[in-house]
C-alpha cells in the first residue's frame, strides 16, 4: 500500500509499504479521508515532537477492512473515525481522569503510523462508529471538532452567552458553530481574510471583524462596539501571540478566555495581572480531546455541525507531501487527502 512517511525531520515522501495486519484488539481501516492540519506542517519542520520514521495523518476516517483477534465492537464494512490520542491508562494523570495530560500520550499519525495512507491500523478503543450514509469525507473533521468541544466544555458556556472567536480557520469555524449550538446568542468572529469572514457569517456568526481594521479591542468592547464591555467567553483559535494577548482583554468582567491555539515553543506574551484580577477574568488553556471524540462523531453524523464548507481542496496521496511541506494556500480552510484519488 501507499503511505506518506516522515523519514526524518524535513524528509517526507510517498512510499510503498507493507499493508499492516491488525493485532489483538485492533482494526485495519481503509482510509476514506484524512485532513492536513497545521500540526503536520509543524512536525515536518521539527517544531512539534514526533517519532520518525512514521506515517503522518491524525484526522482520519474510513471503513473497517478486517479486525484482529478479540475485536467485539466493530466488524468489516463499518465506517469509523479514529481518536488519534492514545493515553496509557496507568500514569498518575490518567488515574485522575485527565487522559489528555497523560505522561505517556502517544498519537496515531505522530508517534505511530497514521492516516495519510491507504490503510491505518488502530486499537478498537480509539474507534467510533459513523453512519453508513454519511459523506465519506466528513468523518475527517471529528478530530478537530473533538478538540473544540473540550474548549467549549472548559469555558462552561451557557445559553444566552456572548462569544468572541479569534481566528477563522477550521478550529475557529467549528468553535463558532459549537458556541451557537450551546446557546450563545451573539458570536463575533475575528479573522483577517474577507472570504473567511463571509464563511463565518454563513455558519452562524452574528458579526465579524477584521483585526487589521483599527483598534480591535475598542471596536469590540467600547460602549458603541460590537459587544460593549466584552464577551462572556473569548476563544483564541488563531495560534498567534497577538490573539493570545487580546483574548483576556476582550473578555467581560467575570468572563473567560480559552486558549486553543498552539504557539511556537518559547513564545512569550505580555499580560496585565492587575486587569485579570480586578475583572476576575479566567484564563483557560484547552489541550486536545479528553472523552469528546464520541460527541464529535455524533455531531457530525447528525449534521448538527456543518463541515462541507470547510473543505477547500481534495488531493490524492501523491500530492500530499507537497501540500504538507508548503504552507496552506491563501484562503484555504482544510485540504483533505483522499487515498485512491489521482
Ligand atoms: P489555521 O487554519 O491556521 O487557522 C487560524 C486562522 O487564524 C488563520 O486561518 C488566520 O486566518 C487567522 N489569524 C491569523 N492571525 C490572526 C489575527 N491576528 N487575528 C485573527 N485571526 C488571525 O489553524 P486551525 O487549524 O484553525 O488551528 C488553529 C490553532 O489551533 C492552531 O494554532 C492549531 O495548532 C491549534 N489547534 C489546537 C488544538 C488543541 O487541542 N488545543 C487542536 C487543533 C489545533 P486569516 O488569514 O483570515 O486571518
Ligand atoms: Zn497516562
Amino acid at each position: 500500500m501507499k503511505a506518506v512517511r516522515l523519514q526524518a525531520t524535513g524528509q517526507l515522501q510517498l512510499c510503498e509499504v507493507e499493508k499492516p495486519v491488525p493485532g489483538p484488539g485492533e482494526l485495519l481501516v481503509r482510509i476514506e479521508a484524512c485532513g492536513i492540519c497545521g500540526t503536520d506542517r509543524h512536525i515536518f519542520h521539527g517544531e512539534f515532537p514526533s517519532k520518525p520514521p512514521v506515517t503522518l495523518g491524525h484526522e482520519f476516517a474510513g471503513i473497517v477492512e478486517t479486525v484482529g483477534p478479540g475485536v467485539t465492537d466493530f466488524r468489516p464494512g463499518m465506517r469509523v473515525t479514529g481518536d488519534p490520542n492514545i493515553s496509557c491508562g496507568s500514569c498518575e494523570e490518567c488515574r485522575r481522569g485527565r487522559v489528555n495530560l497523560c505522561r505517556n500520550l502517544r498519537a496515531i499519525g505522530i508517534h505511530r503510523d497514521g492516516g495519510f495512507a491507504d490503510y491505518v491500523c488502530m486499537p478498537q478503543s480509539q474507534a467510533f462508529a459513523l453512519p453508513a450514509d454519511l459523506d465519506p469525507l466528513h468523518g475527517a473533521f471529528c478530530e478537530p471538532l473533538a478538540c473544540c468541544i473540550h474548549g467549549v466544555d472548559l469555558a462552561g458556556l451557557h445559553a444566552g452567552a456572548s462569544v468572541i472567536v479569534l481566528g477563522g480557520g477550521v478550529i475557529g469555524l467549528l468553535t463558532l458553530q459549537l458556541a451557537t449550538l450551546a446557546g450563545a446568542t451573539r458570536v463575533v468572529l475575528v479573522t483577517r481574510s474577507d472570504g473567511k469572514r463571509r464563511l463565518a457569517e454563513s455558519l452562524g456568526a452574528t458579526a465579524t471583524a477584521d483585526p487589521g481594521d483599527g483598534d480591535i479591542i475598542a471596536r469590540l468592547t467600547d460602549a458603541d462596539g460590537l459587544l460593549p464591555g466584552g464577551a462572556d467567553v473569548v476563544f483564541e483559535c488563531a495560534g498567534v501571540t497577538d490573539t493570545v494577548q487580546q483574548a483576556p482583554r476582550l473578555a467581560r468582567r467575570g468572563g473567560s478566555a480559552v486558549i486553543l491555539g498552539v504557539m511556537p515553543q518559547g513564545a512569550k506574551i505580555e499580560i496585565e495581572p492587575f486587569d485579570l484580577l480586578f475583572r476576575e477574568v479566567r484564563l483557560i488553556s484547552s489541550f486536545v480531546n479528553p472523552f469528546t471524540h464520541g460527541r464529535a462523531a455524533d455531531l457530525i453524523a447528525t449534521g448538527r455541525i456543518k463541515v462541507e464548507p470547510l473543505i477547500s481542496r481534495r488531493i490524492g496521496l501523491a500530492e500530499a507531501p507537497d501540500a504538507i511541506i508548503n504552507p496552506a494556500r491563501g484562503g484555504e480552510i482544510r485540504a483533505l487527502v483522499i487515498p485512491g484519488r489521482e
